[in-house]
């Protein structure tokens, strides 16, 4: 691990924002919430801030609380990820969310990390993660990318680019897409508010740029509005062992329904694409039609319609529309 300045954040975000502003290079400085991955990827040597900031002593209800009333559920970015997996609001109202949650990494990690975090997480590829590899352009601008021609069994069929086909990795984030979430963003200039699907950026040329976040600006939280989809909804993960595992395929579902005919799906894939990947062409199969094992076939078919396998991961497209026709089926069954 490479040297680097430790600071605490004071109570006052404020404050911490506007001295980053001053600084000349904020985007050497790295937030650390839980370290489950930050402090991974520097001993790595994968990430090589200048300056870590440690803001868990934040004092504002903006990141700690998780909160339900008329406006819908708002949950806090420093909140850990098994507090929302366990508040039992959030198990009967939003079950997509604590389900995402309680599959993904294990108690301890669940225990430490925070949802800011996690939605912020890298990519597992191992040509990412290993430095002794030197294509790699989510590192490295312009190296190359190891993995287009190396083992890519785990790698994305959905939204890659020829520069990098690496998979979002996070579980949360598939569950914040069906329930069209925003986030709230602080910077040294105020606040702002964007749709979470608008957070992860495609590779396209550009695979190092994944989120857009300015240097400096911190989450504060999600916002979940109220819908009719939020009750019939479930998060499926297929993951190559039952203990802690990322997914190799996942699908996030949130269902209106009027008796057999479905009003409106929301259907959204993790471990298939290069970001939290939302299944509109699946979505628009469903909308209005009576629901059955036939129809489910088809969204699956039109969700990978547009897929491009590599040498390895060919077997992920059936793969993920199985994911997906159970996890429908799965949602219609749901006693709500
Ligand atoms: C063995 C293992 C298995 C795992 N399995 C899974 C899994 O199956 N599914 C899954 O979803 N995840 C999994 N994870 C990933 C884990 O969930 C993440 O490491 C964790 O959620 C990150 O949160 P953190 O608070 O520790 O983030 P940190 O490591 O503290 O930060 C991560 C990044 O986010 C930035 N950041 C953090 N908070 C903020 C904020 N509020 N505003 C702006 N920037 C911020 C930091 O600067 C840093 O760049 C696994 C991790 C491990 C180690
Ligand atoms: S897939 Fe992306 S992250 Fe992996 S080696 Fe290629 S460029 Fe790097």
């Amino acid at each position: 691990m490479r040297a680097f300045e430790f600071h605490r954040a004071s109570a006052d975000p404020h404050a911490l924002l506007a001295q980053l502003a001053a600084q000349t290079a904020p985007e050497n400085t790295q937030f650390l919430a839980g370290g489950t991955t930050l402090l991974d990827l520097m001993k790595l040597d994968v990430m090589q801030p200048e300056q870590v900031i440690d803001i868990n002593a934040l004092d504002t209800s903006d990141l700690g609380e998780i909160r339900l009333d008329g406006d819908g559920l708002y949950l806090g970015a420093m909140i850990r990820m098994s507090e929302a997996a366990d508040d039992i609001q959030i198990r009967e109202q939003f079950p997509v969310i604590s389900q995402s949650l309680d599959l993904a990494a294990s108690p301890q990690i669940r225990n430490m990390a925070s949802l800011g975090g996690n939605v912020l997480q890298r990519t597992r590829c191992s040509y990412f993660r290993d430095t002794s590899y030197e294509a790699c352009n989510k590192r490295k601008p312009g190296s190359g990318c190891a993995a287009l021609e190396g083992f890519n069994r785990a790698h994305a069929v959905l939204g890659t680019s020829d520069q990098c086909i690496a998979a979002y990795p996070g579980d949360f984030a598939q569950a914040l897409m069906v329930l069209d979430a925003t986030v709230d963003i602080l910077s040294a200039t105020g606040q702002r508010r964007i749709r979470f699907a608008e957070l992860h950026r495609a590779p396209g040329a550009t695979p190092h740029l994944e989120v857009n976040l300015a240097a400096g600006e911190i989450i504060s939280g999600f916002r979940i509005p109220p819908s009719p989809f939020a009750r019939r909804s479930l998060f499926l993960k297929i993951r190559d062992r039952e203990s802690y595992e990322f997914a190799l395929a996942s699908a996030a579902v949130a269902i209106d329904r009027d008796g057999d005919r479905l009003q409106q799906v929301r259907i959204a894939l993790g471990g298939m694409a290069a970001m939290p990947w939302r299944a509109r062409e699946a979505e628009a199969i469903l909308a209005g039609q009576l629901a059955d094992d036939d129809l489910f076939r088809r969204a699956a078919d039109a969700a990978f319609a547009a897929a491009q396998p590599r040498r390895h991961n060919a077997f992920k497209i059936d793969l993920g529309k199985r994911t997906l026709i159970r996890a429908l089926q799965q949602a219609m069954a749901m006693e709500i």
